[in-house]
Protein backbone atom coordinates (compact mmCIF):
# COMPACT_ATOMS: atom_id res chain seq x y z
CA UNK A 1 0.00 0.00 0.00
CA UNK A 2 1.41 3.72 -1.04
CA UNK A 3 1.53 6.28 1.67
CA UNK A 4 -2.10 6.75 2.24
CA UNK A 5 -2.99 10.57 1.19
CA UNK A 6 -5.59 10.93 3.79
CA UNK A 7 -4.75 8.99 7.40
CA UNK A 8 -7.71 9.16 9.89
CA UNK A 9 -6.12 7.58 12.99
CA UNK A 10 -8.62 7.07 16.39
CA UNK A 11 -10.58 10.48 16.22
CA UNK A 12 -12.86 11.41 18.74
CA UNK A 13 -14.81 13.87 19.09
CA UNK A 14 -17.47 15.22 22.10
CA UNK A 15 -19.95 18.06 22.03
CA UNK A 16 -20.56 18.38 25.55
CA UNK A 17 -21.46 15.02 26.41
CA UNK A 18 -22.64 14.31 23.29
CA UNK A 19 -19.66 11.47 21.64
CA UNK A 20 -20.04 11.55 18.48
CA UNK A 21 -16.76 10.12 16.86
CA UNK A 22 -16.05 7.47 18.72
CA UNK A 23 -12.33 6.69 17.47
CA UNK A 24 -12.58 6.79 13.95
CA UNK A 25 -9.91 5.37 11.59
CA UNK A 26 -9.80 5.74 7.65
CA UNK A 27 -7.02 5.43 4.93
CA UNK A 28 -8.06 6.99 1.89
CA UNK A 29 -5.89 6.97 -1.14
CA UNK A 30 -5.03 9.63 -3.98
CA UNK A 31 -7.18 8.75 -6.34
CA UNK A 32 -10.23 7.41 -4.38
CA UNK A 33 -13.58 7.75 -4.60
CA UNK A 34 -15.48 7.06 -1.04
CA UNK A 35 -18.89 7.46 0.05
CA UNK A 36 -20.22 7.71 3.03
CA UNK A 37 -23.69 6.66 4.12
CA UNK A 38 -25.41 6.43 7.84
CA UNK A 39 -28.16 7.91 9.05
CA UNK A 40 -28.93 11.21 10.24
CA UNK A 41 -26.82 12.13 13.43
CA UNK A 42 -24.11 9.52 13.13
CA UNK A 43 -21.27 11.77 12.38
CA UNK A 44 -20.48 12.09 9.27
CA UNK A 45 -20.98 15.79 9.22
CA UNK A 46 -18.81 16.20 12.12
CA UNK A 47 -16.20 13.41 10.39
CA UNK A 48 -16.44 15.97 7.24
CA UNK A 49 -15.53 18.83 8.65
CA UNK A 50 -12.78 17.27 10.94
CA UNK A 51 -10.79 16.89 8.00
CA UNK A 52 -9.97 20.44 7.31
CA UNK A 53 -10.61 21.39 10.46
CA UNK A 54 -13.95 23.16 11.07
CA UNK A 55 -13.91 20.77 14.45
CA UNK A 56 -11.02 20.49 16.25
CA UNK A 57 -10.76 16.82 17.50
CA UNK A 58 -10.82 15.64 21.14
CA UNK A 59 -8.02 12.59 20.29
CA UNK A 60 -6.61 10.91 17.29
CA UNK A 61 -4.78 12.09 14.32
CA UNK A 62 -5.83 13.37 11.25
CA UNK A 63 -3.48 13.56 8.38
CA UNK A 64 -4.02 15.17 4.59
CA UNK A 65 -0.85 14.93 1.97
CA UNK A 66 1.84 14.84 5.10
CA UNK A 67 0.20 17.98 7.18
CA UNK A 68 -0.69 16.55 10.36
CA UNK A 69 -3.99 18.04 12.26
CA UNK A 70 -3.94 16.62 15.79
CA UNK A 71 -5.72 17.28 19.04
CA UNK A 72 -6.55 20.69 20.06
CA UNK A 73 -4.85 22.29 16.88
CA UNK A 74 -6.14 25.13 15.45
CA UNK A 75 -3.22 26.63 12.65
CA UNK A 76 -5.11 25.20 9.65
CA UNK A 77 -3.57 27.12 6.81
CA UNK A 78 -1.46 24.50 5.30
CA UNK A 79 -4.21 21.57 5.64
CA UNK A 80 -6.99 23.45 4.24
CA UNK A 81 -5.07 24.48 1.21
CA UNK A 82 -4.82 20.80 0.49
CA UNK A 83 -8.68 20.37 1.50
CA UNK A 84 -11.53 21.83 -0.55
CA UNK A 85 -15.05 21.48 0.63
CA UNK A 86 -18.49 21.76 -0.64
CA UNK A 87 -21.96 21.94 1.53
CA UNK A 88 -25.59 21.62 0.60
CA UNK A 89 -25.64 24.62 0.70
CA UNK A 90 -23.57 26.52 -1.84
CA UNK A 91 -22.55 29.51 0.03
CA UNK A 92 -21.90 31.83 -2.73
CA UNK A 93 -21.44 35.80 -2.04
CA UNK A 94 -24.57 37.44 -3.64
CA UNK A 95 -23.15 40.71 -4.66
CA UNK A 96 -19.97 38.93 -6.24
CA UNK A 97 -20.25 38.00 -9.64
CA UNK A 98 -19.13 34.14 -10.69
CA UNK A 99 -16.17 35.03 -11.49
CA UNK A 100 -15.27 37.00 -8.49
CA UNK A 101 -16.54 34.00 -6.48
CA UNK A 102 -14.39 31.84 -7.85
CA UNK A 103 -11.03 34.00 -7.82
CA UNK A 104 -11.65 35.16 -4.35
CA UNK A 105 -9.69 32.68 -2.35
CA UNK A 106 -6.14 32.52 -4.99
CA UNK A 107 -6.51 35.82 -4.58
CA UNK A 108 -6.85 36.49 -0.99
CA UNK A 109 -5.78 33.19 0.09
CA UNK A 110 -2.56 31.98 -2.00
CA UNK A 111 -1.90 36.01 -3.52
CA UNK A 112 -2.23 34.53 -6.87
CA UNK A 113 -1.17 37.30 -9.29
CA UNK A 114 -4.51 38.61 -10.45
CA UNK A 115 -4.12 38.01 -14.35
CA UNK A 116 -3.70 33.93 -13.08
CA UNK A 117 -6.48 34.21 -10.71
CA UNK A 118 -8.95 35.05 -13.40
CA UNK A 119 -7.43 32.57 -16.10
CA UNK A 120 -7.62 29.95 -13.07
CA UNK A 121 -11.67 30.74 -12.48
CA UNK A 122 -12.15 30.31 -16.43
CA UNK A 123 -10.73 26.96 -16.41
CA UNK A 124 -12.82 25.60 -13.54
CA UNK A 125 -15.92 27.48 -14.50
CA UNK A 126 -14.82 25.29 -18.52
CA UNK A 127 -15.09 22.35 -16.16
CA UNK A 128 -17.94 22.93 -14.72
CA UNK A 129 -19.11 23.76 -17.87
CA UNK A 130 -19.97 27.26 -17.00
CA UNK A 131 -17.92 29.44 -18.99
CA UNK A 132 -20.26 31.65 -20.31
CA UNK A 133 -21.57 32.72 -16.53
CA UNK A 134 -17.87 34.34 -15.80
CA UNK A 135 -19.80 37.76 -15.12
CA UNK A 136 -23.37 36.30 -14.20
CA UNK A 137 -24.57 37.04 -10.70
CA UNK A 138 -25.39 33.52 -8.40
CA UNK A 139 -29.13 34.82 -8.22
CA UNK A 140 -29.02 34.63 -12.16
CA UNK A 141 -28.36 31.13 -11.67
CA UNK A 142 -30.33 27.97 -10.90
CA UNK A 143 -29.52 26.17 -7.72
CA UNK A 144 -27.76 23.42 -10.23
CA UNK A 145 -25.89 26.00 -11.23
CA UNK A 146 -25.06 27.64 -8.16
CA UNK A 147 -23.74 24.44 -6.65
CA UNK A 148 -21.34 23.96 -10.02
CA UNK A 149 -20.12 27.32 -9.82
CA UNK A 150 -19.66 26.50 -5.52
CA UNK A 151 -17.34 23.26 -7.13
CA UNK A 152 -15.04 25.32 -8.85
CA UNK A 153 -14.76 27.73 -6.79
CA UNK A 154 -13.19 24.66 -4.27
CA UNK A 155 -11.54 23.56 -7.36
CA UNK A 156 -9.55 26.89 -8.04
CA UNK A 157 -7.59 26.40 -4.68
CA UNK A 158 -6.45 23.26 -6.57
CA UNK A 159 -6.81 21.17 -3.29
CA UNK A 160 -5.22 17.28 -2.83
CA UNK A 161 -8.93 16.37 -1.70
CA UNK A 162 -12.30 17.48 -1.75
CA UNK A 163 -14.90 16.99 0.53
CA UNK A 164 -18.00 16.89 0.01
CA UNK A 165 -20.91 16.90 2.25
CA UNK A 166 -24.52 16.20 0.67
CA UNK A 167 -24.29 19.00 -2.12
CA UNK A 168 -27.23 17.84 -3.64
CA UNK A 169 -29.62 17.70 -0.90
CA UNK A 170 -31.35 20.70 -1.79
CA UNK A 171 -31.43 20.72 -4.96
CA UNK A 172 -34.78 20.47 -7.10
CA UNK A 173 -34.85 17.12 -8.13
CA UNK A 174 -34.15 17.40 -11.85
CA UNK A 175 -30.72 19.47 -11.40
CA UNK A 176 -29.27 16.73 -8.99
CA UNK A 177 -27.75 15.03 -12.21
CA UNK A 178 -25.73 17.91 -13.27
CA UNK A 179 -24.40 18.40 -10.23
CA UNK A 180 -23.34 14.53 -10.03
CA UNK A 181 -22.27 14.52 -13.18
CA UNK A 182 -19.40 17.25 -12.84
CA UNK A 183 -18.70 14.72 -9.28
CA UNK A 184 -18.15 11.55 -11.67
CA UNK A 185 -16.21 14.18 -14.40
CA UNK A 186 -13.67 14.50 -11.61
CA UNK A 187 -13.76 11.69 -9.84
CA UNK A 188 -12.81 9.95 -13.80
CA UNK A 189 -9.77 12.32 -13.88
CA UNK A 190 -8.47 11.39 -10.69
CA UNK A 191 -9.26 13.57 -8.14
CA UNK A 192 -9.61 12.29 -4.61
CA UNK A 193 -13.28 12.57 -3.24
CA UNK A 194 -15.02 12.10 0.59
CA UNK A 195 -18.60 12.34 -0.43
CA UNK A 196 -21.58 12.40 2.48
CA UNK A 197 -24.20 11.06 0.30
CA UNK A 198 -27.96 10.27 0.03
CA UNK A 199 -27.33 9.32 -3.62
CA UNK A 200 -27.25 5.26 -3.07
CA UNK A 201 -27.14 4.72 -6.72
CA UNK A 202 -24.31 7.05 -6.70
CA UNK A 203 -22.64 5.71 -4.06
CA UNK A 204 -22.57 2.84 -5.61
CA UNK A 205 -21.61 2.83 -9.12
CA UNK A 206 -19.36 6.08 -8.99
CA UNK A 207 -17.34 5.56 -5.31
CA UNK A 208 -14.40 2.72 -5.27
CA UNK A 209 -14.97 2.97 -1.28
CA UNK A 210 -18.04 2.94 0.78
CA UNK A 211 -18.12 3.73 4.58
CA UNK A 212 -21.26 2.76 6.34
CA UNK A 213 -21.29 5.25 9.94
CA UNK A 214 -23.62 4.21 12.43
CA UNK A 215 -23.69 5.64 16.07
CA UNK A 216 -20.50 7.57 15.50
CA UNK A 217 -18.32 4.64 14.28
CA UNK A 218 -17.64 3.23 10.91
CA UNK A 219 -19.74 0.47 11.22
CA UNK A 220 -18.78 -1.05 7.70
CA UNK A 221 -16.57 -0.32 5.04
CA UNK A 222 -14.79 -1.54 1.65
CA UNK A 223 -16.42 -1.73 -2.29
CA UNK A 224 -19.34 -0.50 -2.51
CA UNK A 225 -21.19 -3.23 -4.78
CA UNK A 226 -19.80 -5.73 -2.43
CA UNK A 227 -21.37 -4.03 0.28
CA UNK A 228 -25.12 -3.07 -1.07
CA UNK A 229 -24.91 -6.75 -1.99
CA UNK A 230 -24.41 -8.42 0.92
CA UNK A 231 -24.46 -6.32 3.75
CA UNK A 232 -23.05 -7.88 6.88
CA UNK A 233 -24.42 -6.15 9.43
CA UNK A 234 -28.39 -5.56 10.65
CA UNK A 235 -27.86 -2.04 10.70
CA UNK A 236 -26.64 -1.46 7.01
CA UNK A 237 -29.07 -4.54 5.94
CA UNK A 238 -31.87 -1.90 7.38
CA UNK A 239 -29.90 1.48 6.17
CA UNK A 240 -30.23 0.01 2.72
CA UNK A 241 -33.42 -1.89 2.69
CA UNK A 242 -34.76 2.00 4.27
CA UNK A 243 -33.69 4.15 1.66
CA UNK A 244 -34.59 1.67 -1.26
P1 LIG B 1 -24.77 13.61 10.36
O1 LIG B 1 -24.03 14.51 9.42
O2 LIG B 1 -24.42 12.16 10.19
O3 LIG B 1 -26.26 13.82 10.31
P2 LIG B 1 -23.59 15.23 12.43
O4 LIG B 1 -22.12 15.03 12.33
O5 LIG B 1 -24.15 16.48 11.86
O6 LIG B 1 -24.33 13.95 11.84
O7 LIG B 1 -24.04 15.18 13.95
C1 LIG B 1 -23.64 14.15 14.82
C2 LIG B 1 -24.08 14.51 16.22
O8 LIG B 1 -23.38 15.67 16.66
C3 LIG B 1 -25.56 14.84 16.34
O9 LIG B 1 -26.01 14.33 17.58
C4 LIG B 1 -25.58 16.35 16.35
O10 LIG B 1 -26.69 16.83 17.05
C5 LIG B 1 -24.29 16.68 17.05
N1 LIG B 1 -23.71 17.97 16.59
C6 LIG B 1 -23.27 18.26 15.36
N2 LIG B 1 -22.77 19.50 15.29
C7 LIG B 1 -22.89 20.03 16.54
C8 LIG B 1 -22.54 21.28 17.13
N3 LIG B 1 -21.95 22.24 16.41
N4 LIG B 1 -22.82 21.45 18.42
C9 LIG B 1 -23.39 20.47 19.16
N5 LIG B 1 -23.74 19.27 18.68
C10 LIG B 1 -23.49 19.04 17.38
MG1 LIG C 1 -24.72 15.88 7.98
Amino acid sequence: MPTPLVRIDAVHKHFGNNHVLKGIDLRIQQGDVVAIIGRSGSGKSTLLRSINGLETIDDGLIEVDGERLRAGQTDLRALRQKVGMIFQQFNLFPHLTVGQNVMLAPQVVKKTAPADCEAIARAMLLKVGLAEKFDAFPDQLSGGQQQRVAIARALAMQPKVLLCDEITSALDPELVNEVLAVVKQLAAEGMTLIMVTHEMRFARDVGNKLVFMYQGKVHESGDPKELFANPKTPELQSFIAAVN
